[in-house]
């Protein structure tokens, strides 16, 4: 069974039907939602931008300390600035978007619940949607809402508490990466992007960590990197997601095989990629 852990719901780029036709097409079975997390951002098509992203791989991999401030630069007073237009960061994403996916496809949509700690949310709030049907665990996007990671001490114990995995998008705040795993050894986590903006660095930490993961998604990765991060981290520790819409370039037109061939073209056993696809990400939230 194939399982997407990371997905946005944003209907304004891409239909929940299209969604649904795209994973039938690539025998994806579930997929799990996370809320906007800023509005309408297509792409263009173009060799610039292509090249912008090679340049940014990079330098995170071999010279991270200018990839980091080009990283830092890209979110400014709510904003999130790519190749020269802005698009603005929901300070609340509406979770109540995935409980509605969530509601027509219930057989397709799991949900993650995602929390800003920077705005007064209670936790019956967070628990209210843990409550509801397929929620799995909560995202927390310190990068784009700008916070420091201590400021997840409640929200991680109480995910450790509930067994619960919470998936995580990490600011270029330094060796942030180590804190929730030292401080909550048993909490099930998650590092986007296989673990943007320290990759390397990251994944030699992680290996060790029982219990953390990196999943494969977004255009920040391509397939050398997550080639890199297989062989760093072993099979049972990556997931495999799209983070789509986002890199679409038009309406209704997300194409699910590039991120699948990702994994598809690994040079492992079929066994294995199995893993990556959903079993690892299944026994997580089992
Ligand atoms: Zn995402």
């Amino acid at each position: 069974m194939i399982v997407d852990c990371h997905f946005h719901v944003d209907e304004t780029m891409l239909t929940l039907e299209q969604m649904i036709e795209g994973m039938d097409k690539n025998n994806v079975t579930k997929t799990a939602l996370i809320a906007p997390m800023n509005e309408t951002m297509f792409e263009v098509n173009s060799a610039f931008q292509h090249n912008v992203q090679r340049l940014f791989r990079s330098l995170i991999l071999h010279a991270p300390q200018i990839g980091l401030k080009i990283y830092d630069g890209l979110v400014k007073d709510g904003y999130l600035k790519l190749y020269g237009n802005s698009y603005k960061i929901f300070t609340k994403p509406n979770n109540d978007i995935v409980a509605a996916a969530i509601d027509r496809f219930p057989n397709r949509f799991l949900g993650w619940v995602t929390v800003n700690p920077m705005i007064p949310v209670s936790m019956e709030e967070v628990e209210l949607y843990l409550h509801k049907p397929n929620f799995i665990g909560v995202k927390v996007h310190p990068f784009m809402h700008q916070y420091s990671i201590k400021a997840l001490d409640p929200l991680a114990a109480m995910c450790e508490s509930k067994g619960i995995p919470m998936i995580i998008h990490l600011s270029s705040e330094r060796d942030s990466y180590k804190y929730l795993p030292e401080h909550y050894p048993k909490l099930k986590l998650i590092y986007a992007h296989a673990g943007l903006p320290f990759w390397k660095k990251l994944w030699k930490y992680v290996k060790d960590q029982p219990n953390v993961f990196v999943d494969t998604s977004s255009d920040y990765l391509n397939s050398s990197l997550v080639k890199k991060a297989v062989e760093s981290l072993g099979y049972r520790k990556v997931l495999y997601g799209c983070d789509g819409p986002y890199g679409m370039k038009t309406f209704n037109e997300y194409d699910y095989s590039a991120k699948k061939d990702w994994i598809d073209s690994l040079q492992i056993p079929d066994n294995e990629k199995e893993y990556i696809l959903g079993k690892n990400f299944l026994e997580m939230i089992g």
